[in-house]
């Protein structure tokens, strides 16, 4: 049992498939996908398939390289969304310093915006942070910021060890399974398994058997298993402990009763 904790089944590379591919999730012991907003129709569109389907559930957030032009009626209706039901998180929201289509000092603005509302609604964030590692920290380190994760994290062991300083959570992608990150595996070996999230971030970073594909949840179980051999832990107990730590973390409600293995 597995839970993909952010995916993006709300953009257009689902659209004619959808049921399909949460039946493939559901077939590969996924019992719950989180799906991630990066600008309001993209938040407003994980809240209608959290509505429709079981599984899914949804955060609404504007993404750093969307920050451009927003207005303060935008932000009032990012926040009336973000009190819709099985919605989890705001996210994902954050810094990006790769792709500078936004200034930095609106993106930072925004993130910090971002993070009051989070904090008023008493919800985790989700972190998106690209080249941005010292600024990132320095924001969440003044705002005090304890409930979220780093995701996708690709960042080494001095960056990990000040995210769970911090007491976020630190969440790997099919990333993690790519032949050249030896890196990556090795700072993930002294991460505690407590504080791991997994994740697909479909359609996007297939895991290494699937690369060149639209990535998918029902894809989660590279990743699991490269972490599990990774932590010398079952695959099943890594299941159940990222499980815990993200239902510790998000809280989700009606999550399928887990299933006899
Ligand atoms: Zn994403």
């Amino acid at each position: 049992m597995f839970i993909d904790t952010h995916s993006h089944l709300n953009f257009s590379p689902f659209e004619a498939d959808i049921k399909e591919v949460i039946s493939r999730a559901k077939e590969t012991g996924i019992i719950a996908i989180i799906n991630v907003g990066a600008d309001l129709s993209t938040s407003k569109r994980a809240i209608e398939l959290a509505q429709k389907e079981d599984l899914c559930y949804a955060t609404v957030g504007i993404h750093p390289t969307s920050t451009n032009n927003l207005q303060d009626k935008d932000y009032q209706k990012l926040e009336d969304l973000a009190q819709k039901k099985k919605v989890v998180a705001i996210g994902e929201v954050g810094l990006d310093w790769f792709h500078n289509q936004v200034s930095r000092k609106i993106q930072k603005e925004s993130f910090e915006r971002q993070i009051l509302l989070a904090e008023r609604l008493g919800l985790p964030l989700i972190i998106h942070n690209r080249d941005a590692n010292s600024e990132t920290l320095a924001i969440l380190k003044e705002k005090k910021i304890r409930k979220g994760v780093m995701h996708c994290f690709s960042g080494d062991i001095n960056f990990a060890i000040s995210v769970l300083s911090l007491g976020l959570y630190i969440s790997f992608t099919g990333n993690l399974t790519y032949k050249k990150n030896e890196s990556l595996r090795t700072v993930a070996k002294e991460i505690p398994l407590g504080k791991i999230l997994l994740e697909t971030d479909c359609p996007y970073l297939p895991p290494q058997p699937k690369r060149g594909k639209r990535n998918e949840p029902g894809f989660l179980l590279y990743t699991a298993e490269e972490l599990a051999k990774i932590k010398g832990v079952s695959l099943q107990e890594l299941g159940e402990t990222t499980t815990k730590n993200a239902q510790d973390l998000f809280k989700l409600q009606r999550l399928p009763r887990r299933q006899k293995t």
